[in-house]
Order: structure tokens, then C-alpha cells, then sequence
């Protein structure tokens, strides 16, 4: 039972709320996220609310992008 001392990698599928799909490195085997690099404020252009920031910066952090 040691369990989370060496937790296995996988090419997880990140499905966003947008309905794009990409993949990354993860030890979830699939992750769903309610932003993406794709509707990203920072790409489109446009400003959306500081907690929509602070999600994009967790999420960068997470996924390291
Ligand atoms: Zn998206």
C-alpha cells in the first residue's frame, strides 16, 4: 500500500470547456479544464476576469506550459 510515492506518467487527454482537446504529460490519465491555451485571454486577446487569470496561472504551473 505505498501508494503516491512514484506516481505513473501518461500522456493524459486534457479536454477543455471549449471543446478543444490536447495532449500532455500528467499523472492523471485524463484531465478536463475550463481554460486552455486555446481560449487563453493571452492568445485571443482578450481580458477576461482575475479569477479566470489566477486559473490560467495555476493551470500553467500545473501543466507547465
Ligand atoms: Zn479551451
Amino acid at each position: 500500500m505505498k501508494e503516491g510515492i512514484h506516481p505513473e506518467y501518461y500522456q493524459a487527454k486534457v479536454v477543455c470547456n471549449c471543446g478543444n482537446e490536447f495532449v500532455t504529460g500528467s499523472t492523471k490519465k485524463e484531465i478536463h479544464v475550463e481554460i486552455c491555451s486555446k481560449c487563453h485571454p493571452f492568445y485571443t486577446g482578450q481580458q477576461k476576469s482575475s479569477t479566470a487569470r489566477g486559473r490560467i496561472e495555476k493551470f500553467n504551473k500545473k501543466y507547465g506550459m
